[in-house]
C-alpha cells in the first residue's frame, strides 16, 4: 500500500496535465472573414477539424461567388427553377421570412446593388439615383418562388440572392450542432465578431464576450454568457468616405442607399445564430425606435445598441449578465 502513494501521485499528476491540454484552438478564413473555434474536451481537436470542414462545406454551398454553389446556380438559372440543398433552403427561407417580417427593410436581394456600390470589391463609389431606382426594381422579395416540398427556388433572370448578412450565424448553428454531436460540452466560437458558445467555461464559469467599441479602442460593455450567441452588426465594419460623408455596408433593403441613422451597432444575444444574425443587421436598418417596437412585440431575443450620440439601450434581461465599461452619454433600459 505504501508504494501506491508515488504512483496515485504521479497518476494525479498527470490527470490535470492531460485536462489543462484538452483544448483545441482553430483559426482560418472562411465567408471573407476570420474564425476562431476553441473548444474543450477529449475530442476537441478531431471536433474542431470537422467543424472547420462543415464551415467550409457550407460557403461553398452558399457562397454567392463560388460557381459551384447552390446560390450561383440559382443566380445564373435564367429563371428556371433549381433545388437546393438543405444547406442553402434553410438560411434562405429564413432570411426571405425576415424580409416579409421587416416590410423590406431586411432584404436578401439586395446584391446588384451593394456590389454597384462597389461593396463587393472594394472599389467604392456613389452611383447616380437613377441606378440605384433601376437595380431595386430586381430587388421584389415578393417574387421569390420557394417550394418547400421540393426545396426548389425559382427567381427572375435579373435578380440575385445573397445569403451575406444570416452566412456566418447559420455557420455557427451548424458548427455548434456538429461540436455537440461529437460530445464537446465547452467550446466559444468567434466567427468574424459572431460570438457562439457552447455550455459554460470548463471551469464552470460563464463565457466573457465584449461589446466593441464603435468610437475608439476595447470594448464598451461585456457580457456573461452560456450557450449563446452574440452577434453584432455594426456601421464601423465596413464603410468608405467621400466628400465627407460616411456610407456603410449595411443597407435600407427598401431604397438601396446606405443606412443613415443613428445607430452604431447592434447587438443580439439569443440561442440561434441564424436569428441573431438576421436580427442584428434588420434593427440596425430599423432604427431604434421601430427596433424597440419591434423587440417589445417578440421578445424571443435580447437586444444592446449602441447610438452615435454614445446611448446605451438594452433589454432589462441583459441587466444581471451586463457590465458597463464606458461613460455613456446616457443609458436606457428596454422592457
Ligand atoms: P451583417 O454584417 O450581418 O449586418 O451583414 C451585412 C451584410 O449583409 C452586408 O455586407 C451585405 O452583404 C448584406 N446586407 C446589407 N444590408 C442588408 C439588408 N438590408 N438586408 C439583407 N442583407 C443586407
Ligand atoms: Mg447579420
Amino acid at each position: 500500500m505504501k508504494n501506491s502513494t508515488p504512483v496515485l501521485l504521479s497518476f494525479l499528476i498527470f490527470t490535470c496535465f492531460s485536462c489543462a491540454q484538452e483544448k483545441d484552438i482553430r483559426s482560418f478564413e472562411a465567408m471573407n472573414t476570420f474564425m476562431v473555434l476553441k473548444s474543450y474536451g477529449r475530442k476537441s481537436v478531431r471536433s474542431n477539424i470537422l467543424a472547420q470542414a462543415r464551415i467550409f462545406e457550407l460557403e461553398d454551398c452558399i457562397s454567392v461567388t463560388k460557381k459551384e454553389s447552390d446560390i450561383f446556380k440559382v443566380n445564373n438559372a435564367n429563371g428556371a427553377e433549381i433545388v437546393l440543398q438543405e444547406d442553402a433552403f434553410c438560411p434562405l427561407q429564413f432570411a426571405l421570412n425576415m424580409a416579409g417580417e421587416s416590410e423590406g427593410l431586411f432584404n436578401p436581394l439586395l446584391y446588384p446593388v451593394i456590389r454597384e456600390w462597389g461593396f463587393t470589391t472594394g472599389v467604392y463609389k456613389v452611383p447616380e439615383s437613377s441606378v440605384i431606382s433601376a437595380l431595386m426594381q430586381n430587388t421584389d422579395y415578393t417574387t421569390v418562388v420557394l417550394d418547400k416540398k421540393k426545396k426548389s427556388v425559382k427567381i427572375r433572370p435579373d435578380m440575385m440572392i445573397d445569403l451575406g448578412a444570416v452566412g456566418k450565424g447559420y455557420a455557427g448553428d451548424c458548427a455548434i450542432q456538429l461540436l455537440r454531436a461529437n460530445g464537446i460540452k465547452s467550446a466559444i466560437l468567434d466567427l468574424g465578431g459572431n460570438v457562439q458558445t457552447i455550455g459554460k467555461k470548463p471551469d464552470g464559469s460563464l463565457w466573457s464576450v465584449g461589446i466593441k467599441n464603435p468610437w475608439g479602442e476595447g470594448s464598451v460593455a461585456g457580457l456573461k454568457i452560456s450557450d449563446k450567441a452574440v452577434i453584432t452588426s455594426g456601421g464601423y465594419e465596413r464603410f468608405f468616405e467621400q466628400d465627407g460623408k460616411r456610407y456603410i455596408h449595411i443597407f435600407d433593403g427598401k431604397t438601396g442607399y446606405p443606412v443613415e441613422n443613428e445607430i452604431s451597432s447592434v447587438t443580439i444575444v439569443c440561442k440561434s445564430g441564424l436569428l441573431g444574425d438576421s436580427l442584428s443587421t434588420t434593427l440596425f436598418v430599423m432604427g431604434v425606435e421601430k427596433a424597440i417596437d419591434f423587440w417589445q412585440n417578440r421578445r424571443d431575443f435580447d437586444m444592446l445598441i449602441l447610438t452615435n450620440d454614445q446611448t446605451l439601450f438594452y433589454t432589462k434581461t441583459l441587466e444581471t449578465s451586463l457590465s458597463i465599461l464606458y461613460q455613456f452619454n446616457d443609458i436606457h433600459v428596454v422592457e
